[in-house]
């Protein structure tokens, strides 16, 4: 690019390739600067390769998907709705469609076709991007307030000159599946332009839990059972829906939405226990009795063997012995104590929580720059002139079903937009 470009975007993921596209698209002279040998390389491999873009739920109702940050989205949903990213794609030449709990995907069910598509809107418009180019330092000039210094450029790891531009976007993302390039750079320079930053936790993360059984259940996935998080003998909260038992605990959906609570309760050091509910459509009485039935109808049989009728192969001797029973008891023998502690295992069966596994297993990242010191109208810091932020990089996070991308890309339109507006040296 001859001459500086009105607006430098640092990283090339979701947010960066949207907003660079933006911006260009309004007439901004764009350079985008990603680390990575090719952009979206986080975005290939989202939604399992399939990318969920968004949820078409309600966009009212989107704010309360987000365990952080969901009041801060509402102006940037109502410049770019999930309505409107599914047109926007569509005019990519990406039809969408729509799954079970709203979940929006391409209809081609390829991540890669989206990744092609935002590159080259970002081409269309004139975004020169620059791929193995890492950000390393903001350049920090005095700026018309005395209070604050207004960013003039950035500068490249390798490189000695100064990247100088009229604004420039941060879209690093946060600092979960560091391997797609997301190291959390971000944070360090938001900090040196004078941002305080909301401490990153790893959300949307499988759990580590201890329990001499699991070994003999990983790999053992349970549909529609009902998952509680207690914190300190308090509930706080509950799902229902789909888990599996892993060598080191516990994942899956809903145990990915109980991680966010059950992270920032272990690193404050609070028990923390999931209890699983594995008959939840039953109450009490009706799984004691379902019991009772079961045992008495297969009264000849062992224990082991009259329970399969109530339980997955692989968890029937792990709930014997945790009721201090024998497998080879005959079923109808047992006594009303050993059937109430049966019955009570099939609806709260706990495993102790022990931490997690970090965020190189993270989906989303929670925590990040505070967002009381980012204008949610432009995206536009508090802190520092010419600097605006888009993505994961500040202190939003979703829960599954499409709601991280759609805040990547309504922060990215619309920092996109106000960074175009200031154009270079306005
Ligand atoms: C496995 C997985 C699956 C997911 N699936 C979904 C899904 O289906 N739906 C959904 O809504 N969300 C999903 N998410 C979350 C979603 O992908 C992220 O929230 C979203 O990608 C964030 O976008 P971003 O642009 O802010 O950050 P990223 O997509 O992480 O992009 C940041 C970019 O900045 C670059 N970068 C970082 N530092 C520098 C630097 N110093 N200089 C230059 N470049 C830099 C990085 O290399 C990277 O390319 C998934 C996440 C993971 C890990």
């Amino acid at each position: 690019m001859k001459g500086a470009p009105d607006v430098v975007v640092v990283g090339g993921g979701a947010a960066g390739l949207l907003a660079a596209g933006t911006a260009a698209a309004a007439g901004a002279r764009v350079l985008l600067l990603e680390k990575n040998s090719e952009t979206g390389k986080k975005l290939k491999i989202a939604g399992q390769g399939r990318c969920n873009i968004t949820n078409a739920g309600d966009i009212r109702d989107f704010p309360a998907h987000y365990p952080g940050g969901g009041n801060f989205l509402h102006s940037a949903f109502r410049r770019l709705d999930n309505e409107g990213l599914r047109h926007f794609f569509a005019a990519l030449g990406v039809a969408t469609k729509i799954e079970r709990g709203g979940r929006v995907f391409p209809l081609s069910d390829d991540a890669a076709e989206v990744v092609r598509a935002l590159r080259a809107y970002a081409r269309a418009g004139g975004v020169e991007t620059e791929t193995e180019r890492r950000v390393e330092r903001l350049a920090l000039a005095p700026g018309d307030r005395a209070s604050r210094p207004r960013v003039s450029g950035v500068y490249v790891a390798g490189e000695t000159g100064l990247r100088t531009a009229g604004a420039t976007i941060i879209a690093t993302g946060g600092a979960a599946f560091p391997g797609t390039g997301s190291t959390g750079d971000g944070y360090a320079l938001g900090a040196a332009a004078g941002h305080t930053l909301v401490p990153p936790r790893p959300a949307l993360v499988p759990l580590r839990a201890t329990a001499d059984w699991l070994g003999a259940v990983q790999g053992l996935s349970l549909r529609n059972v009902r998952a509680a998080l207690w914190v300190g003998g308090r509930r706080v909260q509950e799902e229902f829906g789909e888990m599996i038992f892993a060598h080191f605990g516990l994942s899956g959906p809903i145990i990915l939405l109980l991680s966010r609570a059950a992270v920032g309760a272990l690193e404050e050091g609070a028990e923390a226990v999931v209890r699983i509910n594995l008959k939840p459509a039953l109450t009490a009485e009706q799984t004691a009795r379902r019991l009772d039935r079961d045992l008495a109808q297969n009264g000849k049989k062992h224990l082991r063997h009259a329970l399969l009728l109530l339980l997955p192969r692989r968890l029937v001797p792990v709930l014997i012995a945790l009721a201090g029973l024998e497998p080879e008891r005959q079923a109808a023998g047992l006594t009303r104590e050993e059937r109430r502690r049966l019955a009570e295992l099939l609806q709260d069966l706990p495993l102790r929580l022990t931490g997690h596994l970090g965020f190189s297993a993270a989906v989303v990242t929670a925590g990040g720059i505070n967002l009381k010191e980012v204008d949610p109208a432009t995206m536009a810091s508090k802190c520092a002139d010419g600097l605006f932020w888009a993505g994961e990089v500040l202190d939003v996070d979703g829960v599954t079903g499409g709601y991280n991308l759609q805040a990547a890309f309504s922060t990215a339109f619309v920092a996109g937009q106000a960074a175009a507006a200031r154009k270079s040296g306005v």
